[in-house]
């Protein structure tokens, strides 16, 4: 509908209106580029803040563009981790190698960023909510799409209407459910589960990751500066997904100490700190694959669509990226044409990062003697190898240039 302004009698198109569900790397990106496309964007968030914290993560090849085109590279460029070596150990704890990180991860040194979650998310909250609508303690409980738009309730109670609805609430996306049924469809696991949490930094590491390996089991203290908090990690083999184990905060922290119970480094603090960490994030890791990203008015961005899993590093990457070119698709189109054009230019960009992962986390997480051995020896030659430029994957997709509607 056109309608006169009267203060100034020029005729004005109204706003198109759309909500994002999920505030932490997708949502917050996408929601700034669609507010600079012109359109009136709330955002809603099941958590009561902008979540902080987490494991760091990095940034890389075309998501660097995107930060950069959202005006805080800068400051992420403040904030970026000075990793300065991995060093891997043996079951008895002694050293197998230590190596610069980006011979493993195959970063590009002093272009990639690593970066702890929350300064990412703190970033990209901070350029958008001055224009964009918060909502926050509250979330999506049904969508009913009709010709002209979505009819959303939320659970808080509320009852809005909206021209599109975009999912980008995480590997475990409630708007993915209600738009193409149970997670277990889609979900691909790649055969390990992992547990995170923060503890003291006991050994006094600096600007550093240590990494205890045996047949199946890893675990790593991952100092981030010279803090006297370290972000511990036990990640382990294991053929079935622990279901039972997904929404029982309990049953997580007795799987992960059975599993450890004989181990032997400083596996034994871990264990007693993981009981008392208040912050414990554990998951399997797994992709998320669909056949489509969108139906009708919705569409889904992020881990929500593609999740690639921590294996290849590539995660916030494909959410910023997602945000970027999602928005840049319906920025002059209808919902129909611009979600065609979303998949249509980012899926090769997506399925080759997934790719990364291989078949699994084999590559680092070896679960025989043998092919702990065999790492091992691959480990001990990288060291001799000249600096990387990075995996063609990470920088596969040129962004396109888009011009503001405002
Ligand atoms: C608290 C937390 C800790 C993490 N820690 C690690 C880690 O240690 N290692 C790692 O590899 N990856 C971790 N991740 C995942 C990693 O950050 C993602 O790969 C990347 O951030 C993808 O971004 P995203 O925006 O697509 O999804 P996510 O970062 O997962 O964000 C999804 C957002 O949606 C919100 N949300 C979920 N459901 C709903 C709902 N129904 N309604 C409204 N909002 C909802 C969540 O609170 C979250 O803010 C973590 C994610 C979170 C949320």
């Amino acid at each position: 509908m056109i309608r006169t302004d009267p203060m100034t009698a020029i005729r004005t198109t109204p706003r198109r209106k759309v909500l994002i569900s999920g505030a932490s790397v997708a949502g917050p990106t996408l929601a700034f580029w669609l507010n600079r496309y012109g359109y009136e964007v709330t955002v809603v968030e099941k958590a009561g803040t902008i979540r902080s914290g987490g494991y760091p993560i990095d940034v890389r090849g075309t998501a660097l563009e995107v930060v950069r085109r959202m005006g805080i590279l800068p400051r992420l460029r403040e904030a970026h981790i000075d990793l300065r070596r991995l060093t891997f150990l043996d079951g008895d704890g002694s050293e197998v190698v230590s190596l610069k990180p980006h011979v493993v991860t195959g970063g590009v040194e002093g272009e990639d960023l690593e970066v702890r979650r929350g300064d990412l998310t703190d970033a990209l909250y901070t350029a958008v909510r001055d224009d964009v609508e918060f909502l926050f303690n509250d979330s999506i409980d049904l969508l009913d799409q009709t010709r002209d738009g979505v009819d959303v309730t939320f659970r808080g109670g509320g009852r809005r209407t909206f021209d599109m609805v975009f999912g980008a609430d995480g590997v475990h996306s409630h708007t993915r459910e209600l738009l193409f049924g149970p997670e277990a469809r889609f979900h691909r696991y790649l055969g390990y589960c992992f547990a995170v949490f923060t503890m003291r930094n006991t050994l006094g590491l600096s600007h550093e990751t240590v990494m205890w390996n045996d047949p199946g089991r890893a675990a790593a203290l991952y100092a981030v500066g010279d803090s006297d908090e370290v972000h511990a990690f036990l990640n382990f083999a294991r053929p079935e997904p622990p279901f039972d184990a997904f929404s029982n905060p309990q049953a997580q922290r007795n799987l992960v100490a059975t599993v450890f119970a004989d181990a032997g480094w400083e596996i034994p603090g871990m264990l007693a700190a993981m009981r008392d960490a208040g912050d414990v994030f554990f998951d399997g890791v797994s992709q998320i694959h669909l056949p489509r990203w969108s139906s009708g008015r919705v569409a889904l961005v992020g881990d929500a669509a593609y999740a690639p899993s921590f294996l290849t590093g590539q995660g916030t990457s494909l959410a910023l990226v997602g945000g970027y070119m999602l928005a840049g698709s319906v920025a002059d189109r209808d919902h129909a044409a611009g979600f065609a054009a979303y998949e249509n230019n980012t899926r090769e960009f997506v399925t080759l990062n997934q790719g990364l992962a291989g078949k699994g986390g084999a590559t680092l997480f070896p679960t025989t003697a043998e092919e702990l051995e065999q790492r091992n020896n691959r480990l001990r030659n990288l060291s001799a190898m000249p600096p990387a430029n990075g995996r063609p994957a990470h920088s596969a997709l040129t962004l396109p240039e888009i011009t503001a509607r405002t």
